[in-house]
Parts: C-alpha cells; structure tokens; sequence
C-alpha cells in the first residue's frame, strides 16, 4: 500500500536538519531558533506550584480562562484593541499550531495564500495540505521591505488571505505605518483574510514600536493575530502559544481547534497567568535581547561576514559573498562541521533555491557561547 502524500515536495524541516547536524558534529548550535539560557526560577516555580496543586487535567477547550483575561487586558494596553476572553482569545500549542489551524480554516481547494519570502517554513506546507495555492512574493533585495505594487499585481478573484509576520524570522525587519496603510489599502475592498504572525512582538530594538495588525480597524476585523509564550519567556519547549480573532473567525478557529487538540497543558496555562501579571517579565525582552544582538555585532566586527540590519526577533543574517562562493547550504554545512558552527542557509525560506550567500544565526545565547561562535566564525 502506499500513501498519496499531501506534501510530496516537502522534506523535513532545516531546523531539525541542522540541529541534529551540529550534534552530531559537537557544532555550537547558532541554526534553530531557541534560547540556551534558564527560564526565570520564579515561573519554573508557578508551574511545579500548580502542578503539585493538582491543576493537571484538561483545561477549557479554549484555554484557562484567567490566561485568556490576563491576555485581553494585556493586548489592550498595548495595542488598544479589546479581544473578549471569553469568545476572541484561544489557547494553543504553540504558534505553529494557531498558525496550522488559522490557515486550514480559511484554505479551500484553489485558494490563493500570499506570503513573502524569505518566509518561515510552516505557512506554504499549511496551505498545500488544505489544497490550496502558496503565492510567494519576494521581499525587496535591497532591505526586505514588502513590494506592495506587486502584492497588488499577485491579487486574483482566488486570493483568498495575506500571511504577515512581524518581526520578521529570518530578516529582523518590522512593519512601519506605511506597511500597515498599504496592507490596508489591498484589503479594504476585497475579501480577504490576513494571518499575522506576531511571535516576535516583545522583541523589538533601538526604540522602535512593534505594531500589531489589530490596531487598524480594517485590519482588525479580517485578522487572525498569533502570538507565542515561548519566544517571550525562554519557554519554546512548552509549546504554548495563543490567537486572537473577532468572535466570527474564532468561533470557527475553535471549532478545529478543538479536535487538533482540544487544549493545552494546564499548569503551565496557570503558571503564565501569575507571571503576566508583572509587566517586566515581557516587556524588558527588547532590552535583553537588543543587548545580545549588539554583543554578537562587537564580536564579528573584525570578522568577513557582513551583517544585515537587524530591527527585531533574535535573528542575525550575515552575508559571506566575500568569503566563499558555495551556495549557502554548502557553506552551512562548512561552517557546521569544520569551523563548529551550525546556521541556517537562508534559502531554505524560499520556494525555489535562491541562493543570495546568506546565513542565519541565532544570538539567543549566553554571552561566552556567543564570544566562542564569532571567534571561530571570524578565523572563516
Ligand atoms: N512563527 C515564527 C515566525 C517563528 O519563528 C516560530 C518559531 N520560532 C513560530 C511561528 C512557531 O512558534 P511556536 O514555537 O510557538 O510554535
Ligand atoms: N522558529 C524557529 C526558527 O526559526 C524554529 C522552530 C522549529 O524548529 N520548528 O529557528
């Protein structure tokens, strides 16, 4: 017997890939994103305090309620937009599981999904599972911004959603108001959905604002915002992310949702409660991280690598056509098994290979793990 594969041209995941590449190779993992460092004891506490209090069956289908208030009020203060707990806040494993279950509810056989690469790897093989059509458009070469004429050349009658993500994995760029105005402009008039994936929203650097798609009226009512505990917290083995929706796209999100996975762990959910009660806890993120990112800069200064801006998420690219002319998986693999480095070659985020010799490293590290990565990545 044999299975008629939903996703034949898909292979598995470069961060999978590569991490069990700089194990295998004893690397310094710099390619799949993830923190090395400890979760704050204090939540590491809430979580065995619920747990030892006995807060271990099925929470609500949608998510502990308290989560869900805690993060209306939250999503209200910063971006003033009010999600009501009860019917517009759900509850999920993870980002990628809000993002599967946004995209499979809105996908229909032919449906047309704009996305722009570089582009994180779950969106297009969420689409072509529910039968629709991935329409990648390319970020402008010279500073990744969004070509807008040509998002509304790639517009047909089947464009059915815009997939937005900000800040943006892998280039670090974050959406301006003229983003948002152009976005709107696109959609106002049409029916189309936008999925905004805003993981990153508490990694933002050298003063500037995240910006959230629910803050536009227009947008605010044609959108699915998704965000995830684990990004902002050191927390992404826990899996626990959340979407927001007016209550027409939730009610629907919920209904597959519920049989995905019907809800999530239960004392972390608890445990997150307590901890989001003291603002700090996410909103001196950007700082920590801006001051990582600005010692990995330091440190590759003498390096050959040329970095590229970084506006947010803790993300670096860095372009080594100086260096090398292996395509960037080639160069990758060079740098993961003879110089001990493990990256992600950036044209694993396109459809077709588009080698432009850029890698991505990850500079959510503990500053000695990140001094010995730029030493041995600066003698390349
Ligand atoms: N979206 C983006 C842009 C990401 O970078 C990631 C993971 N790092 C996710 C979604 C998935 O988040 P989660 O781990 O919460 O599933
Ligand atoms: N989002 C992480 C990254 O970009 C990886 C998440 C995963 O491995 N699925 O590296």
């Amino acid at each position: 017997m044999s299975i008629k594969s939903k996703l034949s041209n898909v292979g598995t995941s470069i961060f999978a890939v590569m991490t069990e590449m700089a194990n295998k190779y004893n690397a310094i993992n710099l390619s799949q994103g993830f923190p090395d460092f400890n979760v704050n004891p204090q939540l590491i506490d809430l979580v065995n305090f619920y747990m030892n209090k006995g807060y271990n069956q099925y929470a609500a289908m949608p998510g502990v309620l308290e989560l869900r208030k805690i993060l209306s009020k939250k999503i209200n203060e910063l971006y003033g937009r009010f999600y009501d707990a009860e019917n517009e806040i759900t509850i999920t494993a993870g980002a990628t599981q809000a993002l599967f279950t946004a995209i499979s509810l809105i996908t229909n056989p032919n449906d047309e999904i704009i996305m722009f690469e570089p582009v994180y790897d779950s969106y297009a093989p969420a689409v072509v599972s529910n039968g629709g059509k991935p329409v990648s458009i390319k970020l402008n070469e010279k500073d990744f911004s969004i070509p807008w004429s040509e998002v509304e050349n790639k517009i047909s009658d089947n464009t059915k959603a815009i997939i937005i993500n900000s800040p943006h994995n892998p280039t670090g760029k974050i959406l301006s108001d003229d983003d948002i105005k152009n976005l709107e402009e696109i959609v106002k008039k049409r029916d189309i959905f936008i999925i905004s994936d805003e993981v990153y929203e508490h990694i933002v650097f050298d003063s500037n604002r995240h910006i959230s798609v629910c803050e536009s009226e227009i947008l605010y009512n044609k959108s699915f915002v998704i965000s995830s505990f684990g990004k902002t917290f050191h927390t992404t083995g826990w899996k626990i992310g959340y979407c927001y929706a007016p209550e027409y796209l939730s009610k629907e999100f919920r209904k597959l949702h519920q049989f995905i996975v019907f809800a999530v762990n239960t004392p972390i959910q608890y445990a997150y409660v307590d901890f989001l009660r003291d603002q700090n806890n996410y909103l001196t993120v950007s700082e920590f991280y801006q001051k990582k990112r600005d010692y990995f800069i330091h440190l590759m200064e003498k390096s050959r690598f040329k970095l590229l801006k970084t506006e947010g998420t803790y993300f670096q690219l860095m372009d080594y056509s100086n260096i090398s002319n292996k395509n960037d998986y080639e160069f990758s693999e060079f740098l993961t098994k003879e110089i001990g480095v493990a990256v992600i070659p950036l044209s694993s985020f396109y459809n077709s290979q588009y080698d432009k010799k850029i890698i991505r490293v990850c500079f959510a590290k503990k500053d000695e793990i990140l001094k010995q990565a730029a030493e041995k990545l600066s003698r390349v």
